[in-house]
């Protein structure tokens, strides 16, 4: 239990509003960045109803790519012990300049968070950075046995290898996440610095009233869709697929490196398990009887074998241990509880 002030950037978003609970489950005093006040307002009033004395407020950083755009939160807030960015862009189809959508926010987004922590931010002890499975997986190295990525792997890419929104997306969280550690190599500063590096992350929403946008969260919605599936499909759903992590894990790791030496200064990578879309279609049909005859049931034979040859090996044993974490949320129960959330909601509204 603390009483440390935290500062949250993007505080609206699916890891954020997960992590923001962890805080104030541990009486942290928060205060979160987001883009606009309406936002605040909503997160605040959901809050309230969990955490009647929650220590939370908010500032409005609406572009975090903007130069000096945290200078001011650093400079109003000297108490920021520890700092937690989870702000990037994690949206497709955006109809934009790859650079504009995903390369600036990214890099200048970290940039500016730790030249305002340089600058300003005279009590910062650690920084949190959410980084991505993307800054660590080698696309070449998919299905390869022999290759196991740990902790210490880097994705190759580079921006010249750009030519998809996807790849535009990947390599920006891998020159982030690098940038970042340059910055810590180069300015020696007294603060730590933890990258979180999730994999595709999937669990409920921490407020059902997400729900009510027509799609969810990107990797979110993955499931979703599966529950929009024609009951009529029986193709092997090879899509799709690669490895996940529940949400509630991945927002404890933003927590523990403000707690425990052991986890704070590493590289977190975190893998519950790989999938496919019949994975996890098989997860969803067996686990709810109800959905017979509305969605697909696709083709059930091989898909964990399917799964397995054709996502990257690894092994998370070190962030295990670092964090005294036993095991990782299994992916059954974080489908069961996203899709119940998500039915739930469907009959209520
Ligand atoms: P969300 O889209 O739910 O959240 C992204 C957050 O960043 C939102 O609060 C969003 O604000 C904010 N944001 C985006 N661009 C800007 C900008 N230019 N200026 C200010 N704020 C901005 O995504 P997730 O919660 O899924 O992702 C959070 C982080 O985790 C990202 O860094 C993402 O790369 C990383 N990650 C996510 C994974 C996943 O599967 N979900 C996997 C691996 C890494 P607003 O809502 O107002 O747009």
């Amino acid at each position: 239990m603390s009483t440390k002030t935290v500062l949250l950037t993007g505080a609206s978003g699916f890891i954020a509003l997960h992590t923001l609970d962890q805080l104030l489950k541990r009486n942290y005093t928060v205060i979160g960045t987001v883009r606009s006040q309406d936002k605040a307002d909503n997160i605040t009033v959901q809050f309230k109803k969990e955490y009647p004395s929650a220590q939370l407020t908010f500032a409005i950083v609406e572009d975090i790519g903007a130069s000096g755009a945290f200078n001011k939160v650093f400079q109003d807030h000297p108490e920021i012990e520890g700092v937690l960015h989870t702000a990037s862009p994690f949206s497709f189809g955006l109809n934009k300049d790859f650079k504009d959508a995903y390369f600036t926010p990214a890099t200048e987004g970290t940039k500016n968070v730790l030249e305002a922590i340089q600058n300003y931010g005279k009590n910062v002890k650690n920084v949190v950075v959410t980084s991505s499975n993307a800054a660590v997986a080698n696309a070449d190295k998919v299905g390869d046995k022999t290759f196991i990525h740990t902790e210490e792997t880097w994705n190759p890419i580079t921006w010249d290898d750009v030519d998809n929104e996807l790849k535009a997306y990947i390599a920006s969280k891998k020159l982030a996440e690098k940038l970042a550690w340059e910055f810590v190599a180069e300015q020696k500063p007294l603060w730590k610095l933890t990258t979180v590096n999730p994999t595709l992350v999937w669990g409920p929403q921490k407020f059902e009233s997400s729900l009510a946008n027509k799609t969810l969260n990107t990797s979110a919605e993955a499931i979703n869709k599966l529950l929009s599936s024609d009951p009529n499909d029986t193709h092997f759903f090879d899509k799709p697929i690669g490895t996940s992590i529940d949400v509630r894990d991945v927002a404890l790791l933003h927590v523990l490196p403000l707690e425990n030496e052991n986890v704070s200064g590493k590289r977190l990578y975190p893998i519950q398990d790989e999938f496919n879309g019949q994975r996890i279609l098989n997860i969803i049909n067996r686990n709810f009887p109800e959905l017979e005859s509305k969605i697909a049931k696709g083709s059930l034979d091989g898909a964990d074998k399917h799964a397995e040859e054709n996502t990257i090996y690894y092994d998370t044993s070190k962030t295990l241990e670092w964090t005294g974490i036993k095991s990782w949320i299994p992916l059954e129960e974080t489908v069961k509880d996203s899709v119940r959330q998500i039915l739930d909601y469907r009959s209520k509204h």
